[in-house]
């Protein structure tokens, strides 16, 4: 695997960054997941927009144009054996000693980058969809900032790895607002329902071109806030990612969701982003 830090590109295991940098030491930058399919991007101006968004939520100077990153990542994706790539880009706030929270001044941002293998979601899960529970949103107040201090996240999404799940959906004061690692949607009343953007989730790329892609066939769709009992009742749940793309969740907490397999609804858009997907693989 060959990745990129700091200007360079060079096999994985290679590389190196200080013990003293801000990513390891407080969680202090921002990342982005990229999906390559065919060694095409998916959607890479979105991601980029969201990473330069992130850069200035924690006041940060982005340290490149956006015909820079998208060098960086072409030539991150070329130098892979694979075709299908999940490109990883992080920017922390570089090396800094003596050791204080304040930023240091000037910052020496880290960049590294790599890319994984990216395997389509497994058929079963996409016929049969998966599992999931729920947990409080015990979160900070900027979800929206793509952050890797992912703690939460992470004992979230360990908790559904130990119940045999796949997600953990989160609510926040009887509020729907994601997953510890997507984007969360129902069906209800015939209709598509998912929560507006807000600083209590990340916006996901997914997520919106899920939204694109209703309207553009004429589902309906209402974007609002989602109560919890209007999750445990629906017909259909959906959660949505760059890796996963669209899952249908048919347990929740152990209870089945509608009929406890993937709706109707689910059949249709996961359809409709297959056709999407292959349409953004050509140049
Ligand atoms: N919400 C959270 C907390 C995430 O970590 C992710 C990323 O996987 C998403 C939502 C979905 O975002 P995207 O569709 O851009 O992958």
């Amino acid at each position: 695997l060959t990745a990129y830090l700091n200007g360079r590109y060079a096999p994985l295991g290679e590389l190196s960054v200080s013990v003293l940098d801000r990513g390891f030491l407080f969680g202090d930058g921002v990342y982005e997941v990229i999906p390559v399919y065919s060694r095409h991007p998916f959607r890479l101006e979105e991601h980029l927009k969201r990473l330069s968004g992130s850069l200035a939520a924690i006041g940060l100077a982005d340290p490149h144009t956006p015909a820079q990153w998208a060098g960086l990542v072409a030539g991150l994706i070329e130098r892979q054996p694979f075709d299908d790539q999940s490109v990883y880009l992080q920017v922390t706030r570089g090396p800094a000693y003596p050791r204080n929270q304040a930023f240091p001044e000037p910052p020496q941002p880290t960049v590294f980058a790599f890319a994984d293998p990216l395997p389509a979601p497994p058929a079963a899960l996409v016929e049969h969809g998966v599992a999931a529970i729920s947990q409080p949103d015990v979160r900070w107040g900027r979800c929206n900032v793509k952050a890797i201090s992912l703690l939460a996240n992470v004992l979230a999404r360990q908790a559904s790895v130990d119940a045999g799940a796949a997600e953990t959906i989160l609510f926040r004061d009887g509020l729907l607002t994601e997953g510890a690692a997507s984007n969360i949607f129902v069906v209800a009343g015939g209709r598509i329902v998912t929560p507006a953007p807000s600083t209590r989730m990340l916006t996901g790329i997914t997520y919106d071109v899920v939204i694109e892609l209703a309207r553009l066939h004429g589902l309906p769709l209402q974007i609002r806030e989602v109560h919890e009992d209007e999750v445990r009742g629906a017909d259909e749940i959906w959660l949505t990612s760059s890796s996963k793309e669209i899952l249908a969740i048919v347990t929740l907490d152990g209870t089945a969701v509608g009929n406890g397999v993937p709706g109707p609804i689910y059949r249709q858009m996961h359809h409709h982003y297959q056709q999407f997907k292959v349409g953004r693989m050509r140049p």
